[in-house]
């Protein structure tokens, strides 16, 4: 019997629906309505795209938006500057600044200076040590996500071998943290992991996020899976493929993720949740 599908598309429709319910309750009881503030450097065209899904998903959840446009010859001190001012701006909650940023420009140095608590892409390095000690951080979408989705699933956790391939401070890593807090037995896999079919093939749990369009065969996948296809690779022809061969995967799996409609969708809607997330968190500081 073929995988069942786990529809991103659906689950983030609801996570959505439930981060705008709590936001009217919030702005109800406190009067503050959460602002992500999004900064874009350059005209990449797809970062174009996510930042303006990324504003108008806060809109639809009632919360306020707000884009900066830089042209991609602003300076790191000019960027570093106006992340500074939006630090100090109490009526900015969350700060998103797209990435990837132009060459003369230190991602990291960028990164680490927005304010934990503004950090609703999770990125910076007290968020990323926060959730590797257990401690409530913002931590990033897409891995959050992840979470999101097999939660949905019903998906348990406990004492499973969840095989993640991909190590990104972004993506693979984070996951794997999650994984690992809900108690299921963790192997990270990367460029240099040796036979990684086999290893692949020893996990119950399945994410892939490695940006290689179909790299993972369904021969790799061990029977009754459940896959998480985190790639996003656009084809000649502009088709996009995730990094699992999804048709052949889906002979094998129990379940899976298909790209696009399954995790992409999950990465705004934990984008949303993390904002409302900051406001919150701000509030109760107060
Ligand atoms: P990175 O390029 O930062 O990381 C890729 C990882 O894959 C690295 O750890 C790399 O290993 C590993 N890798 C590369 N080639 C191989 C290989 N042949 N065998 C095993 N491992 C390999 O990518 P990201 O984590 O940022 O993204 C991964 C994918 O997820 C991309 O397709 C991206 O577009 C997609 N993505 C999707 C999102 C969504 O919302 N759906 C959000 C973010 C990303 P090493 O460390 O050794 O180099």
């Amino acid at each position: 019997m073929p995988a069942q599908i786990i529809d991103g598309k659906a689950i983030a429709a609801a996570v959505r629906a439930r981060t705008k319910s709590r936001v009217s309750k919030f702005v109800l009881q406190t009067g503050i309505t959460p602002c992500l503030v999004t900064v874009l450097v350059g005209e990449d065209p797809a970062s174009q795209i996510y930042v303006r899904n990324k504003g108008k998903g806060c809109i639809e959840a009632g919360m306020f938006s707000r884009q900066v446009d830089l042209p991609a010859s602003v300076s790191e001190k000019e960027l570093l500057d106006l992340v500074s001012q939006l630090n100090a701006d109490e009526s900015v909650h969350g700060i998103l600044v797209q990435l990837p940023l132009p060459d003369h420009i230190d991602e990291s140095k960028v990164i680490e200076a927005i304010s934990p608590g503004k950090d609703v892409d999770g990125f910076h390095p007290v968020n990323a040590g926060r959730l590797l000690t257990g401690k409530p951080a913002f931590i990033p979408c897409t891995p959050l996500g992840i979470l999101e989705m097999l939660d949905h699933e019903k998906v348990h956790l406990k004492g499973k071998h969840a095989v993640v391939v991909g190590r990104s401070n972004i993506v693979g890593k984070p996951a794997a943290i999650l994984l690992l807090s809900r108690h299921a037995t963790v192997t990270i896999c990367h460029s240099r992991t040796t036979d990684l079919p086999a290893v692949v093939r020893t996990g119950d749990v399945l994410v892939a996020a490695v940006g290689k369009a179909e790299m993972i065969r369904g021969s790799w996948i061990k029977p009754g899976a459940v896959v998480v296809d985190v790639g996003m690779n656009r084809l000649p022809g502009g088709k996009l493929a995730g990094d699992v061969a999804f048709d052949e995967a889906r002979e094998v799996a129990g379940k899976i993720t298909p790209v696009p409609g399954g995790v992409g969708p999950m990465t705004i809607a934990m984008l949303l949740h993390n904002t409302l997330e900051a406001a919150v968190r701000r509030a109760a500081a107060k």
